[in-house]
């Protein structure tokens, strides 16, 4: 496919407020005005080089968080059309307003805003710089421009102090306030212990004895509680960590999962073009910033690894697996569905499809390491 047909863009965009502790991203604090802007001016660039195409079917700005940027010039750049979901990552404290009616203006349709803990400990422990209440106000006020918006969290987060509360102490109660938020969508992630990352450091450094970090079962526990409970709410699991009201899914992450090219602009993006693979790329002969800390990468992946590539990551969705063709995975996805953790193979259009059953969807990442 060349790059004028691929339908869906994701920006990228490394800057924060603060780092917090759970976080290895790409992506910087402390940095001015003036390096924003610079950046929005290398992205408009970036998209002035690709080759002329019609409109994007999804456009998303991560990060990071976009909104510390002033994205007026993107938005010019870009035209989304009306059919377009256009999708920005939001801190609570970037839910100004002045903020939201620009993002609406601006041609923004989806807002996914990042909460993480539904507890003020924690969330002063991950340094996310604002409390429950600032972030149930600020998804209250984004509800009022836009019905499509959802919210991340993370579970299994190390209770703050030593001898605290359990993680998921008033499990219950903490997650009930959602009830009235209106959530369209919701992801959840585990933890994962980066070593980049502050809290990867202090556990390495010997202070995880201050840290009680639950163990996996307490994990998968907890992740099957929360399903129930979005449930309860209308929303409905669709990929692992995803769970949306019908008809209010992630477009854009659906089309990468389901193996659709994408095209990432910007120093953390990664992209799908054909068989390359981008990652901090600029568009056609657009070189990126001197300063930053990532090599460009374009690799070409052979045929096979392409294929593989954008079948597998299927099983992560409601799609399933399609198995066909592969007669090397029958034995390993049997086995998986005799132990409980694949649903037998059932009809998905015309080929037939292994889906993860609700324990396998925990342990999605042991069943794609047999496969590749
Ligand atoms: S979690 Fe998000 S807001 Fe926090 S440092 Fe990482 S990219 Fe920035």
């Amino acid at each position: 496919m060349g790059l004028e047909e691929v339908k869906n863009l994701y920006v990228h965009f490394p800057f924060c407020r603060g780092k917090c502790t759970y976080c290895a991203l790409h992506s910087r604090a402390g940095t001015s005005p003036a390096a924003r802007a610079e950046y929005v001016q290398r992205l408009v660039k970036a998209l002035g080089s690709l080759p002329a195409h019609g409109p994007f079917s999804t456009v998303y700005f991560g990060g990071g968080t976009p909104a510390l940027c002033d994205l007026r010039p993107l938005f010019d750049a870009l035209e989304p059309g009306p059919q377009c979901e256009f999708t920005v990552e939001l801190h609570p404290l970037d839910a100004t307003p002045d903020a939201l009616k620009s993002l609406k203006a601006g041609g923004v349709n989806r807002i996914s805003m990042g909460v993480q803990a539904l507890d003020d400990a924690t969330l002063a422990d991950m340094r996310r710089g604002c409390t429950v209440a600032e972030a149930e106000r600020a998804f209250r006020l984004v509800k009022t421009c836009f019905d499509n918006a959802g919210i991340d969290l993370i579970t299994g987060y190390p209770p703050p102090k030593a001898g605290g509360r359990s993680w998921d102490d008033g499990f219950s109660r903490l997650w009930a306030r959602l009830g009235t938020w209106g959530l369209r969508h919701c992801s959840v992630y585990s933890l994962i212990l980066e070593d980049d990352s502050l809290l990867g450091r202090r556990l390495r450094n010997g202070t995880a004895k201050e840290y009680g970090l639950p163990a996996d079962d307490e994990v998968m526990d907890r992740l099957a509680a929360i399903s129930r409970f979005l449930k309860s709410l209308g929303l409905e699991r669709y990929e692992i960590s995803n769970y949306a009201a019908p008809g209010f899914e992630c477009r854009h992450n659906l089309a990468t999962w389901r193996g659709e090219d994408y095209i990432g602009l910007g120093e953390g993006a990664h992209g799908r073009i054909g068989r390359l693979r981008t990652r901090n790329w600029w568009g056609p002969g657009v070189e990126p910033p001197g300063a930053h800390p990532l090599p460009p990468e374009c690799e070409e992946v052979s045929p096979e690894q392409d294929e593989l590539e954008r079948r597998i990551f299927s099983l992560r969705t409601r799609d399933g697996l399609d198995a066909s063709g592969r007669p090397e995975w029958e034995p390993i996805l049997g086995r998986f569905a005799a132990e409980g953790l694949l649903t037998p193979p059932r009809l998905n259009g015309r080929r037939p499809a292994y889906r993860l059953t609700e324990r396998g969807a925990e342990v999605c990442d042991s069943i794609l390491a047999e496969l590749v």
